[in-house]
């Protein structure tokens, strides 16, 4: 509050983490120390009148400091000091904003506001309106998220450098957010809920936390432009701002020189019985089982918009798509950032699906190749003319030869067990896949539910969440804007109108706990969609060892010294696997 630089503060959150606290230590230290107009915004009336009487009222009829300062009018929602006032209003009446000017703005659950108050538009452009003319102007915007995808809180948050609490691991001092995704507990056993640490994997538990975050230190996360430079930050001050790293001054700053701050927090962070690692994973637990119990989960405990609901994952159009591709050639020069390539393969009655991706930084993919091993699947030759193209080798920008890197091959259908069969001797390089869409384990936010080894074939194989990773498709292909998460598809006759009325086949439907993922209506072919489904699981899955790769040194190198002496040896060793006599016992 007392930095100069920052402007608006925006504070994404879960439940009961201390806002109206913080509001109302802000109104105190304020009315003593810099009085001036003060509004508070609430949802409704009722919420108006309850936070003037439960919250702020207690400060202004027990805090000494502030005593002294009355002045004039002294009502539940309206209090006169010397040197401002203060109004308590609420966000469900246009006339709440036609007051004088306003220095310190705090709007409270604006997650709950209606877009539109009386036909005068959005109620915090309203409020806003009555700082503009304040120079050393404050915004203070808080609320937990709602329904993902129109969800207030999360729109302004993503408007600001996006700070999170960095604490330090107590085994190896590395400083991490507390994620979800690393959080792990037994279902039969909720005390043994703890989260894994990303650098030395050692267990963080309940009784960790306080010290860590004592320890903690606030960090913005949005990548920034400061001194003509691009940057990711990797230096902050110590309220968290992104520090440049030519200037050394804060360097995500918006039009007016000042410093939007976005905050998020969530219940792990907090110490209080209520939300300890054991009942955080019971809670969670019980959520799986429940998709609009999921959603008060995810909102009021980690603090994020969640939804299920169609429309956020309302696929572009098939043309927008197609009108995208981009001028670039992967067969004959992969595209410089590749740091490995991946396969994935769809299995049909009478042929094989495969594509090809290139794999860059931070989820950024290109679409490589897609193309067709036409014969029957559980015939051998047209097994050998799928590894055939499976050991396709692409040249990389600096001349060195790349193989493909991984494989995820579908092992569904009437044939699966032939399949895993043919997976099997490359347990490793092609990874035998199931999908599965099941209404108990939808809602989970794994991707792989399941690892099986198969007692016969020796084989192992995973079971896919397809739902969570369509949506997860369906985002990917939304995203318009090249760079992290975004896949880039060429101009050529492989990628033409089909190909991506294929990809886009699917929608959702239904809602509630009954959505689910299905083809539209005049689609029958969708299976550059489940391919890209696929890549998207086998990248998820590796991702630790493509973090690790770069540019300069990809995953799936082909060294062409040990190439050419091995040849004959792999050869020999396909060649005796897939004599047709062996294949005949099956
Ligand atoms: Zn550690
Ligand atoms: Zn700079």
């Amino acid at each position: 509050m007392e930095s100069p630089f920052i402007e608006k503060i925006v504070l994404s959150k879960s439940a009961r983490v201390g806002y109206a606290i913080f509001i109302n230590t802000s109104v105190a230290w304020l009315v003593s120390n810099d009085p001036s107009n003060i509004m508070i915004v609430q949802n409704t009336q009722g919420d108006a009148e309850k936070f003037a009487t439960k919250e702020i009222g207690k400060v202004f009829s027990h805090c000494v400091p502030v005593i002294s300062k009355l002045y004039g009018k002294n009502t539940t929602t309206e209090k006169s000091f010397f040197g401002g006032d203060l109004s308590i209003v609420w966000a469900t009446s246009a006339s709440s904003f036609r007051m004088v000017t306003i220095k310190y703005l705090f709007m409270d659950e604006i997650s709950g506001w209606t877009d539109n108050v009386d036909k005068e538009g959005d109620p915090i452009d309203l409020a806003i309106t009555r700082t503009e003319s304040e120079g050393q102007r404050k915004i203070v915007l808080g609320s937990t998220p709602k329904e993902a995808g129109t969800c207030k809180i999360t729109r302004e948050f993503l408007q600001t450098d996006q700070r999170y609490l960095y604490v330090p691991c107590p085994h190896c001092a590395f400083k991490q957010r507390l994620k979800l995704e690393n959080f792990r507990f037994s279902p039969k056993n909720y005390k043994n809920a703890h989260f894994v640490c990303i650098h030395c994997s050692g267990k963080i538990e309940e009784h960790h936390k306080f010290n860590m975050v004592e320890a903690g230190e606030w960090r913005a996360t949005r990548e920034f432009e400061c001194c003509g430079v691009h940057q990711t930050p990797e230096k902050w001050d110590e309220t968290g701002s992104a520090l440049c790293c030519k200037c050394g001054e804060p360097g995500d700053t918006n039009e007016r020189g000042k410093i939007d701050a976005g905050f998020h927090i969530w219940s792990a962070y907090n110490d209080n019985p209520n939300t300890s690692l054991p009942s955080i994973a019971a809670e969670y637990d019980k959520a799986k089982k429940d998709p609009r119990k999921m959603q008060t989960f995810m909102n009021t405990k980690v603090g994020v918009e969640y939804s299920d609901a169609a429309r956020i994952h309302k696929l572009n159009n098939f043309e927008a798509l197609y009108q995208r591709r981009e001028y670039y050639s992967p067969m004959e020069s992969l595209p410089e950032q590749t740091c490995c390539v991946l396969a994935t393969i769809d299995t049909q009655k009478d042929r094989f699906d495969y594509h090809f991706w290139a794999i860059g930084d931070r989820g950024e993919m290109w679409a490589v190749h897609y193309g067709k091993v036409h014969g029957d699947p559980e015939d051998a030759a047209t097994q050998q003319s799928l590894i055939h193209e499976l050991e396709t080798e692409f040249t990389l920008s600096d001349g060195q030869s790349i193989g493909v890197f991984a494989a995820a091959m579908d092992c569904n259908g009437h044939a699966w067990k032939a399949m895993l069969e043919f997976c099997a001797p490359y347990q490793g390089w092609i990874f035998a896949i199931r999908g599965e869409v099941n209404a108990k384990t939808k809602f989970k936010p794994e991707f792989t539910l399941s690892f099986k080894v198969h007692p016969e074939v020796k084989c192992e194989y995973r079971s896919l969440n397809v739902h969570q990773l369509k949506n997860r498709a369906a985002e990917r292909l939304n995203n318009e804007a090249p760079g992290k998460n975004y896949i880039h598809f060429p101009v050529s006759d492989v990628f033409d109108l089909t190909y991506f009325q294929m990809l886009t086949a699917e929608e959702l439907k239904g809602s509630g706990s009954n959505v689910k993922w299905d083809k539209k209506p005049d689609q029958k072919r969708n299976e550059p969609w489940d391919l890209l489904v696929y890549v998207l699981w086998l990248w998820d899955f590796l991702r630790p060892e493509i973090k690790h790769a770069s540019p300069q040194e990809p995953l799936g190198l082909i060294d062409p010294n040990a190439h050419k002496s091995s040849d004959d040896v792999i050869e020999n060793d396909y060649g005796d696997y897939y004599e047709t006599s062996d294949y005949g016992d099956y």
